[in-house]
């Protein structure tokens, strides 16, 4: 590749903080909130106008249970109770299942809440923001480079997270990351208005049918209701297929794509629905949603058996129980694997379901799996933690992991340790994971 070599060049120092936090999803926001309230100044830089990654600028609006699988123990509590809590007061949140089951968000009042969220623990925004490059002083982290509308400036801190879902940062500082041989495709999120209106029309069965005169692949997706909004459904129907969503052009083009398979949707239902069917596009996610890309290596991996035999762990820091979820990377369907021991695979062009069982029942089966610290402590940087979905994990133990309700337990986790290495003057991976557990719990997170 052809290169130019950019001059060298001063800039200027803007903001130095205890804490600074590189991607200002749940997951980031939520590690700034912790942090702050353990004493830190704070700093959280994200690249969209608001706050909340997939949730909001994905529109991605649902946050699976915080319970076991029994429905019986509550095993996931801290900041994301507290926003369901928060959008509860403002009829924000819907369970369509009943207690004990997954929520359905308005992810526009979500933005808002986490704007509340950081203004109230007076952490220093930096919206429209792209973090850009690292500076490093003798092996530790000392400022990140960012760009916004008053150009390339520096933030200094002592402790960092990187909170990008692609892992930029931890990428920049030259950690491995793991080489994909697959990677789940990305989805167009869409609110279509009027789907009401088509009656008894299987429109999704007309896609599968119909999908190829309109450039679509018979695909497997979802879709529910947004709270205070009975007309509005959030789609998630298409996948982009074979796309790199860490690679500049293929995100570009997947974009393209992803958007124009939204309306291609559409206008199948518009040819092959009743008459009277009146639909509308009432809102495309900001971004695309981008299920997987790296994971940075950190001191433990976690696998697949790891969390469908519910290891425990003693520095677990998270608790899930979301079914391992694998939407294929070559073509239509999608893998659910579950900790009973059954499987329930979608494929094939009339993408017909087989349940089966991927192992025998055991005396016991587990209801919950956990996430250990060590596999969000890269360990070659000492004032770097990790959060989100770039976390250690292989490919199955990752397809479980990914949602929400669990990174945003990382994000906590990340502020947690930061705030104790700055307190106690430690490496994050110095810190005793012991005290991190018992100052996640007094804080709010179900530690078991
Ligand atoms: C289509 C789709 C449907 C899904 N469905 C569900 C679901 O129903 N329920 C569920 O719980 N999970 C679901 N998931 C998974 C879940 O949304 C993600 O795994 C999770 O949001 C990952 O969180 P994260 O914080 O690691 O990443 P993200 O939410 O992607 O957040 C990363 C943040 O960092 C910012 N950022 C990135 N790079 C930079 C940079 N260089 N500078 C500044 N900011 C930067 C981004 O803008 C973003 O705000 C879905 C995912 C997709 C794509």
């Amino acid at each position: 590749m052809n290169t130019i070599r950019e001059p060298a060049r001063d800039v200027p120092l803007v903001h130095e903080a205890d804490l600074c936090v590189v991607g200002g999803s749940c997951t980031g926001v939520f590690a700034a909130v912790r942090a702050a309230r353990l004493g830190l100044s704070v700093a959280v830089i994200e690249k969209q106008n608001c706050f909340g990654g997939m949730a909001t600028a994905g529109a991605v609006n649902v946050w699976h249970s915080l319970h076991d699988t029994s429905g019986e123990r509550r095993i996931i509590g801290g900041l994301t109770r507290e926003v369901i809590e928060r959008l509860k007061k403002r009829d924000a949140v819907i369970v369509p299942g009943g207690p004990g089951g997954s929520f359905r968000l308005n992810t526009e009042e979500l933005k808002i809440e986490l704007d509340e969220l950081v203004q109230e623990h007076e952490v220093r925004p930096f919206l429209h923001t792209f973090y850009a490059a690292p500076v490093v002083e003798n092996g530790a982290l000392d400022a990140v480079i960012v760009e916004n509308k008053n150009r390339r400036q520096a933030i200094r801190a002592r402790q960092f997270v990187d909170a990008t879902g692609d892992g930029d940062l931890a990428l920049d500082l030259g950690l491995p990351s793991h080489e994909q041989d697959s990677l789940q495709p990305p989805t167009t999120c869409a609110k279509i208005y009027g789907l009401g209106t088509l009656g008894d029309f299987d429109w999704p069965a007309a896609v599968r049918e119909h999908g190829p005169e309109f450039g679509l692949d018979p695909d497997w997706g979802w879709g529910g209701d947004i709270p205070g909004l009975p007309d509005i459904q959030l789609r998630a129907d298409t996948h982009v297929f074979n796309i790199d969503g860490s690679d500049a052009d293929q995100l570009t083009r997947a974009e393209i794509e992803g958007r124009r398979r939204v309306r291609a949707v559409m206008d199948l239902i518009r040819r092959y629905g009743p008459p009277e069917g009146t639909i509308a596009l009432a809102d495309l996610a900001a971004a695309l949603g981008v299920r997987e890309t790296r994971r940075i290596a950190a001191l433990y991996r976690l696998t697949g058996d790891d969390v469908l035999y519910g290891r425990r762990y003693s520095d677990a820091i998270a608790n899930g129980s979301y079914r391992v979820d694998i939407h294929h990377s070559d073509g239509p369907g999608i893998t659910f694997r579950y900790l009973d021991g059954t499987e329930r695979v979608i494929r094939g062009r009339g993408l017909s379901a087989e349940t089966r069982r991927w192992r025998e029942p055991l005396p016991q089966d587990p209801t919950f799996y956990q996430i250990p610290f060590r596999s969000l402590v890269p360990g070659l940087v000492p004032n770097l933690v990790l959060a989100g979905r770039m976390l250690d994990a292989d490919k199955t133990a990752f397809s479980a992991v990914r949602v929400m309700v669990n990174t945003n337990q990382t994000g906590e986790a990340a502020g947690v340790a930061a705030a104790l290495a700055v307190r106690n003057g430690q490496c994050i991976q110095e810190i005793e994971t012991k005290l991190l557990r018992r100052t996640l719990a007094e804080g709010g997170s179900v530690m078991l």
